[in-house]
């Protein structure tokens, strides 16, 4: 079972780890540079993307998970960790740091302030059995890719996703893997493991 991180700054750690031990992985929560050299991915948490930030540089983690993504490191960002592994962020602070990792743009809190959640059914590429059940908290969605970065689910046309009907809210660019939503919370255990084998042929 491979040593998988999830970066513990900020967030909802407890149930990123519960799902990728449910999934076949073991886990270290990471907030120093020596955990962060000891584990063969990372997944990066729901939470507050421009907190998160901060506190990656308070704990001296920015440069070197820069450095671990750069070398192949395979992670997984959801929501606020979405935003993180994007090269660019619309409608982020001005200080937040991108990590990079995905060559997207990013439109933090895109699905509107009035609307802070809401849940749909999604087709997800490379997942099998049925649709995911997305929880969306104050999501981002992705504005814009580059040609290498794979699309893997999209919001349906549906009478509830009004604006966010047909954007795109999960991805894959290598080993990389982002999704808007939260499958954290819901007890489903496929994007994790998905991304457990990402790991496992990385
Ligand atoms: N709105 C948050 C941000 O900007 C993300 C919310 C989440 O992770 N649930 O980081």
């Amino acid at each position: 079972r491979p040593l998988i991180g999830v970066l513990a700054l900020q967030g909802d750690v407890r149930e990123h780890t519960a799902a990728l031990e449910a999934g076949g992985a073991r886990v270290l929560p990471v907030r120093r540079q020596s955990e962060l050299a000891d584990v063969v991915g990372l997944v990066i948490p729901g939470g507050e993307s421009t907190t998160i930030s901060r506190l990656l540089e308070t704990f001296e983690l920015l440069e070197p998970l820069r450095a671990r993504l750069a070398a192949g490191m395979p992670a997984y960002g959801s929501c606020a960790g979405m935003i993180l592994l994007a090269e660019k962020v619309l409608d982020g602070r001005p200080d937040q740091h991108q990590l990079g990792g995905l060559d997207m743009i990013v439109r933090r809190n895109a699905f509107g302030r009035q609307v802070d959640s809401f849940e749909e059914d999604l087709d997800f590429a490379d997942i099998e059995g049925g649709p995911v059940h997305a929880v969306f908290i104050r999501a981002p969605w992705v504005e814009s890719t580059s040609p290498t970065v794979r699309v893997l689910a999209t919001v349906p046309e549906t009478p509830t996703a009004g604006a966010a009907a047909g954007r795109i809210v999960a991805v894959r660019q290598g080993s990389v893997l982002a999704t808007a939503f939260h499958p954290e919370l819901t007890g489903d255990l496929r994007v994790h493991r998905l991304f457990v084998d990402i790991v496992r042929g990385a």
